[in-house]
Parts: C-alpha cells; sequence; structure tokens
C-alpha cells in the first residue's frame, strides 16, 4: 500500500466483529490477561482520531491493521508528526512490548509484528469512549504456546465463525489456533492435486482461498494459525473416497459418531508415502506456520498387524514392534516436512514407538497413550505443548473442566514441571465438536473458560479473585460483541 495515502479499514459485518470502543469501564485498565510487567497509570487521556498518522518504521504494516478494523478508524502512513509511533526494539523477545500513551499519542516498541499487535490488542482494550487513558507498560508472555484448537472436522464451522474464534484469541493474546481440518466424519481441506477428497463427498470444506484468507486474517491479530491433518488413524473420511489407502483397498464404513476406528491408513505401502507427500506438500504452502501437526492419535495396528504390505515393510525394516511402524511413518512424514520448512507436531500416542523424528513437538493429552515415554522424553528435553483433557478439554462439561481447573493448570510430567523446563512450549485448549455443531453451542464452550486459559498462559502471577472480577468484565464485553458467554 502506498505510504501517505487513507486507508479505509472497516470491520466487516459478517466477521461479527464490532467497531465500537469497548465499553466503559469501572476501572480503566482491568487488563485480561494480567500483564507481567509494571503498569504505571497517569492523570489525562489522549483522543483517538478519525484519521491517525502512523509511522510503522521497519515493520510490516499487517500488525497494525486489527487495530484500525476494530476501532474503525482511519490511517495514513506518515513519517513525522505521527500519531502511533511503532519502534524497534531488537532486544525484546519476540512478543514482548513496551507501550507508551501521552499527550502527543501512541508509542510501541516491539522486536516483531506480534509484539506490535499484542500491544495495540491492550491499547484497544484500554480505550474507552475514544480515549485512551495516558500509561506505560512493558509486557511479555509467560509461553511462548497460547493455544486453542477447534475441531472443524466432526462438525463443519463456516469460515465467519473461524474467524470470529481467531478474533476472540487474539483480544486474549492467545497465539496458537490449532486447525483441526480432518478427521473421520470429514475432510474439510481442498485440495487442487486431489480434487476427489472434496468434490464429490459431500463435504463442507474450505477452499484454498478461504485457508489463506484465514491465514492472513490471523497473522493481522498476531495468532499463527497451525493444520492439522491427522495421520494414519481418524482417516475414515479420507478412506472413502480413495480406499486403495487402506490395508484391505476397501472402503470403511461411514463414520457418524465420535469414535476410534480400526481401518487407518496403510503404512507398508510405498504409494502411500508418495500421495501423503503431495497432500502435505500441498498444504504446507497454503500456511505461514513453522508447525504442521499431523495428528498420530488413536491409530488401532489391528489392520496392519494383518497386512502383507505393512508385514513385508516391518520385516524389511527390522522392527519389533507394530507401534514402532507408526514411529517410522512419522519419521518419513517429519522428514518430509522438514524438507518443506516445517516441524512436526504429534499427539502423545506416538511416543509408544522407540524412534521419533528428532524435531517432533509432542501435543500432551492424557497419560493412556503412550504411556510413561512421555515424560522421559520430556525429561530428555523434547518440546512438548500442554493439553491435559482433564483441564483443557473444552467439550468436557463446565461443571467438569471448571474456569478454576483451566485457571490453576499447572503442567507437570514426571518429577518436571513446566515452569522448571524450558522445552515446555506451552498450553492449549481444545475443543472437540462431537457433540455440537452451532455457533452458539461453540461460544458457550469457549467462554467463559478461554479468559481462565489466556490468563494462565501469559501471566505469571496468580490472583484468582481479581481475575474472577475481570473475567465479569470481560465477559460483558463479550456479550456486547455479540459471543454467548455460558453462565458461571
Ligand atoms: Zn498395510
Amino acid at each position: 500500500m502506498p505510504k501517505g495515502r487513507s486507508v479505509c479499514i472497516g470491520a466487516p459485518e459478517s466477521l461479527g466483529i464490532s467497531s465500537i470502543f469497548p465499553a466503559a469501564r469501572c476501572k480503566a485498565m482491568d487488563l485480561m490477561p494480567n500483564p507481567n510487567g509494571r503498569l504505571l497509570e497517569s492523570a489525562g487521556k489522549w483522543g483517538l482520531k478519525p484519521i491517525m498518522r502512523v509511522n510503522v518504521g521497519h515493520f510490516d504494516e499487517v500488525c497494525i491493521r486489527a487495530f484500525f478494523q476494530r476501532t474503525g478508524l482511519l490511517y495514513e502512513l506518515a513519517e513525522e508528526n505521527a500519531d502511533l509511533i511503532l519502534t524497534h526494539a531488537p532486544n525484546f523477545k519476540d512478543e514482548e512490548h513496551y507501550i507508551f500513551v501521552g499527550p502527543s499519542g501512541i508509542q510501541v516498541n516491539a522486536s516483531a509484528e506480534a509484539g506490535v499487535a499484542a500491544a495495540l490488542t491492550t491499547v484497544y482494550k484500554a480505550s474507552s469512549g475514544g480515549f485512551i487513558p495516558h500509561f506505560s507498560l512493558k509486557d511479555f508472555p509467560k509461553y511462548s504456546h497460547r493455544g486453542f484448537m477447534l475441531d472443524c472436522s466432526r462438525h463443519f464451522f463456516p469460515l465467519s465463525v473461524v474467524k470470529k474464534v481467531i478474533e476472540e484469541m487474539s483480544l486474549l493474546k492467545l497465539n496458537a489456533f490449532h486447525w483441526h481440518l480432518t478427521d473421520d466424519q470429514g475432510w474439510r481441506i481442498e485440495s487442487k492435486e486431489f480434487p476427489e477428497l472434496t468434490e464429490n463427498s459431500g463435504y463442507d470444506f474450505y477452499t484454498q482461498d478461504e485457508i489463506r484468507e484465514v491465514v492472513s486474517f490471523a497473522k493481522e491479530r498476531g495468532v499463527d494459525v497451525i493444520p492439522e491433518i491427522d495421520l494414519p488413524g481418524h482417516t475414515t473420511a479420507l478412506l472413502r473416497v480413495l480406499p486403495w489407502l487402506s490395508c484391505k483397498g476397501k472402503a470403511p464404513e461411514e463414520a457418524y459418531l465420535g469414535d476410534v476406528f480400526s481401518i487407518i491408513a496403510c503404512a507398508g505401502k510405498e504409494e502411500s508415502y508418495n500421495f501423503l507427500e503431495k497432500l502435505l506438500g500441498e498444504a504446507c504452502g497454503l500456511f505461514e506456520s513453522k508447525y504442521f501437526h499431523i495428528g498420530g492419535d488413536e491409530a488401532p495396528k489391528t489392520e496392519w498387524m494383518q497386512c502383507p504390505n505393512c508385514n513385508a515393510y516391518f520385516e524389511r525394516l527390522g522392527l519389533s514392534s507394530f507401534e514402532d511402524l507408526q514411529g517410522h511413518f512419522t519419521c518419513r512424514m517429519a522428514e518430509f516436512l522438514r524438507a518443506n520448512g516445517k516441524t512436526a507436531i504429534c499427539w502423545n500416542d506416538v511416543t509408544s514407538a522407540r524412534e521419533l523424528p528428532d524435531d517432533l513437538v509432542i501435543q500432551y493429552w492424557n497419560e493412556f497413550s503412550g504411556a510413561g515415554s512421555v515424560a522421559e522424553r520430556f525429561s530428555a528435553g523434547r518440546p512438548v505443548i500442554f493439553s491435559d483433557l482433564r483441564n483443557m478439554y473444552f467439550d468436557y462439561p463446565q461443571d467438569v473442566v471448571t474456569v478454576q481447573k483451566v485457571y490453576s493448570y499447572s503442567p507437570a510430567l514426571g518429577e518436571l514441571s513446566c515452569s522448571q523446563a524450558p522445552n515446555a512450549l506451552g498450553i492449549q485448549a481444545c475443543l472437540w465438536s462431537e457433540l455440537f455443531s452451532t455457533e452458539k453451542e461453540l461460544e458457550e464452550r469457549m467462554f467463559p473458560r478461554i479468559f481462565a486459559l489466556a490468563e494462565n498462559a501469559w501471566s505469571n502471577s496468580r490472583d484468582y479473585s481479581g481475575f474472577m472480577r475481570r473475567m465479569k468484565l470481560e465477559s460483558d464485553e463479550a456479550k456486547a460483541r455479540g459471543v454467548r458467554v455460558a453462565e458461571f
């Protein structure tokens, strides 16, 4: 966009984003999540202007767009007399930022775009009735990975809902949207190489253009979109379209309910690997994240054990268990992803295998699958994202996975706690959609627990009563934006 031109950044109504300012609060700076650095407030306030002059410095303009979409204001890029000045602070960590709001406007220091996006979210949330109170704040997150997963396979959610989820995440400085795109009940990602996956399958799906749109929408908000294509299990939707990929070459029955199905992709045929590499290679090009989730959970080995191809490959590799065949499968997929600039993530089930890719990130969800070895690998320095189902599964009822549980989840594996281990990347909530299909049900599972997730993931301090008071304010604001919040 050429410098010096006024740009209208309106908030499209279809996104469900209101362009009104947050309602006046009883106290100006009740931030959620609670900041880690010192907040200094002073008398006075600065009035936002209908057209703001912005000096973006060396930053990509992408990081200021969400602020202007949210406020409904216009901006023009300017070198001098800027109302908003972005300054590069090379010593700051990725999302660390400093904000100063004073008589001459807003200054933000950060080392990268994600830090600017987080800072401007704070500025936006501190604004009230078109004014921002004078304040300064240096802030930074506790965890680098602050995630939320949405299952769009079991039930499909339209693009507008996906964007709304990402916007709500961003307002709470959650930075990783894990997009569960494939499972037994539906294949939701368009492939130009294999159009049959969506063309005649009857599945609702996201086109490649829509996926790019989501990725860029999220980027403007400091949110990384991590896709998941679940392999080799949870592939009924895939195998129904391409039966030759299964061990017996027969299409499985349609999967209506969430379950663990025994027919999985064959790991003994070279054609399987060739196909999956083409499929993943194409998907890699749609996403900017350095991560790519390849599932790996709940893959029963019954079919593999009876399959001549799987057995021949098993013998050739000199393996001693079929869990190790999945380990080999994971290594091959991860190696391919690495060559495409991506790091693989898998659910902790894959830790049943002896050999795993060196760079693989484990997403922990329970202690039953891959039992024992997750803790060992975590102690040995393997990076782990924590999504314990008893604390982080938002499809569970609110009185089972309670706000307090989400707020106080402090992961540990074996002897090692997250706070002691730099390889604990962070925490992530998961919302599986087997049992609901509407936007309302989705939101009532997300809210208010997502506030507890955000504060747990960002803030070092713990103050549950202060959190509950701010959660009430945040809930009222979310409701004013049209979000359904469950009673608490
Ligand atoms: Zn097989």
